[in-house]
Parts: C-alpha cells; structure tokens; sequence
C-alpha cells in the first residue's frame, strides 16, 4: 500500500523534485532529475522480475533520511533476529559512516574492499561479505565517494541491484541498511528492494519527511523498480511514559494505519551500548526486553511477508 493513498492531498510528485527544494532533498533533487537522461540499460539485460520468478531473497532498505532514528540499529538487531529464527539473512552497510560494520566490531578506516568496490569497481559482492552474528557486507570510509563516482556511470541506479543477482538465492533475508539521505545511494537500496521498512523516532516525528520519502520512491517505481513498496513503519525510541510519544504513535497511526508495526521499539541505553561490544542486542542481553522487540518486530515483518505471498 502505498503512503500516497492513506494522505491523498500530498501526492506523489510525477516530476522530479524541483530545485528550488534543495534544502530538503539535495541528493534527491540532484539525482532524480537524471534518471531519464541516461540511456536505460536494455531491457533484455535487466528484465523487471515478475512476482512469480521473484528472487528468492526477501531485499529490504531500511531508510529514513533523517539520521538517528534507529535505521542502523533497526538493520542489525532485525537481522539477527531473523537469524535466530533460522533465515538465511544478508545485512547491507550502504551508509559511508560505516556504523552497521562498526557494530559488528569492525573498523571502516581499516577495511580494504567494500561496498565501495561492489559499487564502482563491480567486485562481487561476496568478496566483502564477512561472517559475524549474520553475514554483512562492510562499508568503509571511501563509500562516501561512491555517489561522485557512480553519478559518472551508466546504469548507476541498479549497481546494488546488479551486485545482488550474485547472492540473491543464498538467503532469505537481505537487509539494507541506508544513509540519511535520499541519494544516490539509498537510490540504488529502493531499486534493489522490493519492500522499503522505515524507522521513525518517536520524539520527533516528522510526515513532511515521510511523504518525501514516499515521493521518491515513487519517482523510483515509476522509472527504475515498480516493485518496491513501504512495507512497514517502526516505530522507534519510544518512551510510553510521555503522553508526547503516546500522540506520535496516534499520529502515525491515523496518517498510516497498518503499515505501523504493533511493536514498540522502547527507549533504552542497551541499544548504545551493545554495538560498543561489537554485538547485537539479541547477543549482548539476550533475554532482556531491547532484544524481545526485535523478535517481535522480526516475527511481524515474516508474517507480513507470509500474508503478501498467500495474497
Ligand atoms: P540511524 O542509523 O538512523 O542514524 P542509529 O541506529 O545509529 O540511527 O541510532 C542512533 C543512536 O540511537 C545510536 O546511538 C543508537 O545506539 C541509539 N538508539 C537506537 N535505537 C534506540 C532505542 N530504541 N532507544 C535508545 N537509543 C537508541
Ligand atoms: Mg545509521
């Protein structure tokens, strides 16, 4: 379901973000008027998958263009919590802060190959998949170059995409992890998707920032992939005890119905300090509340997926 439809006076812009927007979009604005200039590849080489020879991994970007609102954590935690129900899971670190491989105990500024290299260089993808909790593919600081390098490229929205085919059938679960803008990056996430999950901060809430969102992917449908979708919304750093909090999630709710997930993703330090450990919540404290909402959320997002394939 598309957000467009549950707030019908802001819909989707058909045409490019315009420039006198930049504050808002700047990568958006930049990228997407491009799109259409490039030759798209041929169509033979990169048909669009029809829903019955569907790749076998679920792909979802987690995004959110404003940063802190739990996308990294949110990556990490529902992927080994995907795991330990026994899915194959894939996570994706395609945010050149390189925060989901820290949180794997790994240093981005001491990473050889990476995303970068999948990207602009076309390594395959496997050679930058390290085995921690869940398999993830690292980042490392030179991804930040990767959109100057890429914008240079034909095809550079399906890079991600491409790099997949490899990997596709060795996992269910395939989750990426986004940076807080709506570049070309996180371009190349929704391309290679078919479901987009969004974590939303709780405390400051912001539909202005969902519905751009939303507009970009619908740019991103009707040009490059029209298969990815909203799929759900989390709702993140939520602190019952505020009547604040308590109205974001009626707010959300209201504008969004069910793509709200039913899990409460709470306010806690544990969520900070796991990742100083390099682990997991469902590692670091396996038993305590932090990791049963992740395995709540998981069981949430799997029974989703179940309902659209019975569909
Ligand atoms: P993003 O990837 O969207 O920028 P992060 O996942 O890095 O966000 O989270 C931002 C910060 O908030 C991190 O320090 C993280 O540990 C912390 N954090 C994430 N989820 C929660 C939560 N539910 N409660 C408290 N702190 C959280
Ligand atoms: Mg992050």
């Amino acid at each position: 379901m598309a957000l467009s439809r549950l707030l019908p006076r802001l819909q989707p812009r058909p045409e490019p973000v315009p420039e006198d927007d930049p504050a808002e979009a700047p990568a958006a604005a930049e990228d997407m008027p491009r799109l259409q200039a490039v030759p798209a590849p041929a169509p033979a080489q990169t048909p669009t998958p029809s829903p019955e020879d569907a790749p076998m991994a679920n792909v979802i970007a987690l995004a959110n263009q404003k940063g802190g609102v739990a996308k990294t954590t949110t990556t990490l935690n529902l992927g080994v919590a995907l795991r330990e129900l026994g899915r194959r899971v894939l996570v994706i670190d395609l945010d050149p802060q390189g925060n989901l491989t820290m949180s794997q105990g790994m240093n981005p500024d001491a990473i050889e190959r990476s995303m970068f290299d999948v990207l602009v260089h076309r390594i395959p993808i496997s050679d930058v998949i390290k085995p921690v909790e869940v398999d993830i593919a690292v980042a490392s600081i030179d991804l930040a170059g990767a959109e100057l390098a890429l914008s240079a490229l034909i095809g550079r929205e399906r890079a991600l995409d491409k790099a997949l085919v490899e990997v596709r059938d060795r996992y269910d679960w395939i989750l990426i992890d986004t940076p807080p803008s709506l570049g070309l990056l996180t371009i190349n996430a929704f391309v290679a998707a078919n479901g987009v999950i969004v974590p939303v901060q709780c405390e400051y809430l912001s539909l202005r920032g969902l519905v751009q969102l939303e507009n970009t992917l619908a740019m991103v449908r009707e040009n490059l992939n029209p298969r990815v979708h909203v799929q759900g919304i989390v709702p993140t750093m939520y602190d019952g005890r505020t009547l604040h909090a308590r109205e974001a999630i009626e707010i959300l709710e209201e504008h969004f119905g069910d793509l709200v997930y039913g899990t409460r993703i709470r306010k806690t330090v544990r969520y900070a300090e796991a990742p100083v450990k390099g682990s997991s919540v469902l590692k670091y404290d396996p038993s305590g509340p932090a990791a049963q909402a992740y395995r709540d959320l998981a069981k949430e997002v799997l029974d989703g997926a179940q309902a659209r394939d019975d569909a």
